[in-house]
């Protein structure tokens, strides 16, 4: 992809410039190729699947093994980013898995730490224990702590990524929503309310609005209503981030999720202890119309699981956000070419509420599928073929 330099022309355009889109925009950039980068709000902003202070990352996968070396790579971006920046953006916190013995998510968790050497440890019920009194779990529970894993602060590393991709040259515009694009022998025309951009190669990246901006996935992707809360814990102290891990609970068909308090001197708000419900996904919604005022049930639900996981933890509730996840059926990404359109438009999406953690390798798995036609990762199990 030679370097484009007339008015409007670019070699690749980036429609969303959230997590993956901010990744895409700064590889692409650091790549030497021109690169616009669409945002329809700001950089950042609540209103999409990125806000709210904290996402955990981990690399011995439950989801599935496959996925271990993108992992590899993202912690590898990461630190390069973290170098690159001065910026700190990961916090080693470890992590604790709690959840019935036999149960798929935590065998596979030990098959990807098994496969690929990520240090886990097995602890049994008193060790436990005596490491996590925070925690009150039903006897037969497998607890597993894997202790590289942490949090990264997603609102931190979107202003690092598209800071760094302005350094290196990209151009950004926020608030400029992409209405149409279409595709044309060498390349895509995309229009905004005020502007038509050309370029070489599409990316797109819209998150919860990519049913919209790639029409034909609409059918592939269901995006749910994601509410997470900050508490005040009967004790602070027992669940600072030097004492309390980050974590996440599988009971009954059930997975809550959450973090350790992070001061709010290097973090800034929302205060207190963090969680949130992963699967079941919240109810079906839509980006523009999705209710983000927490209800009494949403947070009765967080609540009653506290009291009987963590006895400690709840007694009263400080904050409550809405967020969204974009789901495929399988709740595994999609990050292909639109098959239409040759290697020319290149998608990423359906991150199912387990994507942040990748950004910093899917950005650049974009820049090089967008600039060399493909990647160095095997990529098969997150094409659109699958669906097929
Ligand atoms: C509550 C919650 C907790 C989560 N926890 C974790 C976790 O612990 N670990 C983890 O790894 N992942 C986690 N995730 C998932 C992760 O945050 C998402 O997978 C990831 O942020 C998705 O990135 P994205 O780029 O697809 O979406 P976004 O970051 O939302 O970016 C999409 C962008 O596209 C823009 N856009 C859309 N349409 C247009 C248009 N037409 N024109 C211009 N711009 C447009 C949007 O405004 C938005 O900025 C969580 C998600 C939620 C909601």
């Amino acid at each position: 992809m030679a370097n484009s330099s007339k008015k409007n022309h670019y070699d690749a355009i980036v429609i969303g410039v959230g997590s993956m889109g901010a990744s895409a925009c700064y590889h692409l950039a650091k790549q030497g190729h021109s690169v616009l980068g669409l945002e329809q709000f700001d950089i950042t902003h609540e209103l999409g699947s990125h806000a709210g202070q904290s996402r955990i990352i981990r690399k011995a996968y439950g989801e599935a093994t496959v996925y271990v070396p993108l992992l590899q790579r993202a912690y590898e971006n990461w630190a390069a980013l973290e170098a690159e920046t001065g910026s700190q953006v990961f916090f080693k916190t470890g992590m604790v898995y709690f959840g019935t013995a036999n149960n798929p998510f935590l065998q596979t968790v030990k098959q990807s730490a098994t496969q690929y050497d990520i240090p886990i440890n097995q602890l049994s019920d008193q060790e436990c224990t005596q490491k996590y009194p925070q925690f009150q779990l039903p006897n037969g529970f497998e607890r597993l702590e894997e202790p590289d894993a942490g949090l990264l602060t997603p609102e931190r590393c979107i202003l690092l990524l598209v800071q760094q991709a302005l350094y290196h040259g990209a151009t950004i515009k926020t608030k400029e929503k992409v209405v149409r694009w279409e595709h044309h022998s060498g390349g895509v025309s995309v229009t905004t309310a005020t502007t038509t951009y050309i370029a070489k190669k599409l990316i797109i990246t819209a998150g919860a609005w990519a049913r919209q901006v790639a029409p034909q996935l609409a059918q592939k992707l269901t995006i749910t209503r994601q509410p997470l809360a900050w508490v005040q814990p009967k004790n602070w102290e027992a669940f600072d981030m030097k004492r309390f891990p980050c974590w996440l609970i599988r009971n009954n068909g059930r997975d809550f999720y959450g973090f350790p308090i992070v001061p709010a001197g290097q973090f800034g708000g929302p205060l207190g202890l963090k969680l949130g419900l992963h699967h079941p996904g919240g109810e079906t919604t839509d980006p523009d119309t999705v209710d983000r005022t927490p209800r009494v049930e949403d947070e009765k639900a967080l609540i009653e699981f506290l009291n009987e996981f963590l006895p400690e933890g709840y007694q009263s509730t400080l904050s409550m956000k809405v967020c969204m996840y974009t789901k495929t059926p399988d709740e595994h990404f999609v990050v292909d070419y639109l098959p239409e359109y040759g290697n020319d438009v290149v998608i990423a999406t359906g991150f199912s509420g387990h994507g942040f953690k990748f950004v910093s390798v899917i950005g650049e798995v974009l820049a090089d599928m967008a600039s060399t036609g493909g990647s160095s990762f095997d990529l098969d199990f997150l094409s659109l073929r699958r669906f097929a």
